[in-house]
């Protein structure tokens, strides 16, 4: 017991950190571009409109609030696993792992749920025990994996001093990682670049995790943030399907979040889904899952999985959700390009902007930049350089680029 007078103070959380110094600045022109949540054009957090409706859908409804099942419930596995591997009719391999049984679908506590019952199961099952993630990824992804046991080592995915894709130093350090590795790849809007692969990088990067025989694990939170439609942000899911049906990559995870797409943040609501060598397999698998989860949670929550069910259920909610998250899309997209057009480009070249996806933008400021953002101007954003752009509106976005084009001369 004496240990407990040793427990040492941890750092606070870098994200969350600014969030609480943002809240007690009292300039009123002060922006937060810190946390990856999205904010309207007033700057203030949404319900999507298609999802209040499900909730009013619920509220008349709902006659339990009974504990689902420790995967969640079946309704909502099989919607999610229609929803991702048949793509809307799209993706004839999808569809037929589903007909054999293969993919084993459970609903998880939002992405970082998904990605830490992925973790352990590896931990448990996995012949490779280790991980590599792209350099920079997710602030919380090495502790994910390293506190479920695994070792996380990273692959090269970034160039700094151009502000583009590292793609030859990519391949190579992935060709380097030890073979049947565990390898981290963002489905699309990589968090925090906002660069993705192009569909003839991801082949020659395929090809590379074929011929090693690394485990794919996909993190997929940001599906519909590149383009507008969830069914178009899944190519990277699509050619895994097929390479899966070809045979030549056995088995993958893909871990998936209805935080932003979907809004629901606080909801916690998510899944985890792996793909089996045969229906035997999945059974297993998911068998080893629940035994997994039991004693770590029972269950997941139901509000936000009811939610999920009742849009899927339903078409005209369905295409109401589609054109929401299009909108939402579509909103962060005018602000990016808004944010382009006024920043300073005689000394700085800024097309990296233009080429990044999703929630945020990467700046490539440096931390002295970015300290002196917060200090002078009240622009909040963690020191790598990382912008959320749902913190810009018409009504900031020149405030925010005079301050820019002031710390960058
Ligand atoms: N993965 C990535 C890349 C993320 O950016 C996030 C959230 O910011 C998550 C996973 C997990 O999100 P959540 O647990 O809220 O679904």
């Amino acid at each position: 017991l004496a240990k407990w007078n040793e427990i040492p103070l941890a750092p606070p959380d870098k994200i969350l950190g600014i969030s609480e110094a943002f809240q007690k600045d009292t300039n009123s022109k002060k922006i937060n571009l810190g946390v990856g949540a999205y904010r309207d054009n007033s700057g203030k957090p949404i319900v999507f409109p298609s999802v209040k409706k499900a909730e009013t859908v619920l509220l008349e409804k709902e006659t339990d609030k009974e504990y689902t099942g420790i995967i969640g419930s079946k309704k909502y596995q099989d919607s999610v696993r229609n929803f991702i591997f048949n793509n809307s009719g799209k993706d004839a391999s999808g569809a037929q792992l589903i007909k054999e049984g293969r993919i084993v679908t459970a609903q998880t506590i939002s992405g970082t749920g998904s990605l830490r019952v992925i973790a352990d199961f590896l931990k448990r099952f996995n012949s490779a025990q280790n991980i590599i993630v792209p350099k920079p990824t997710w602030a919380n992804h090495v502790a994910v994996f390293t506190d479920a046991g695994l070792s996380a080592d990273f692959y090269a995915y970034y160039d700094k001093e151009n502000n583009d894709l590292d793609f030859a130093n990519l391949k190579k350090s992935i060709s380097d990682a030890a073979d049947e590795s565990v390898i981290l790849l963002h489905a699309c809007c990589h968090n925090p670049t906002g660069m993705d692969l192009t569909p003839e990088q991801w082949e020659e990067v395929l090809a590379i995790i074929e011929q090693k025989k690394l485990f794919p694990l996909v993190d997929m939170a940001y599906q519909g943030f590149a383009s507008g439609s969830p069914y178009k942000d899944i190519g990277l899911i699509r050619r895994l399907n097929e390479l899966v049906q070809e045979g030549k990559i056995p088995t993958y995870a893909l871990c998936q979040s209805f935080a932003k797409n979907m809004g629901l943040y606080g909801e916690r609501t998510g899944s985890i889904s792996i793909i089996a060598e045969s229906g035997s397999q999945a059974k297993a698998i998911e068998s080893q899952l629940k035994k997994l989860i039991r004693p770590m949670y029972s269950n997941p929550p139901i509000h936000g999985s009811r939610i999920v069910e009742t849009i899927f259920s339903d078409e005209n909610l369905l295409s109401e959700w589609l054109a929401d998250l299009d909108s939402v899309v579509g909103r962060l997209n005018v602000v990016r390009d808004k944010l382009y057009q006024k920043l300073d480009k005689t000394n700085y070249n800024w097309d990296h902007l233009l080429k990044q996806r999703g929630m945020f933008i990467y700046t490539g400021l440096s931390a002295e930049q970015v300290i002196e953002l917060r200090e002078k101007y009240s622009v909040y954003a963690t020191e790598d350089g990382r912008f959320s752009i749902s913190g810009v509106n018409e009504h900031n976005v020149d405030y925010l680029a005079d301050a820019i084009n002031q710390v960058i001369k």
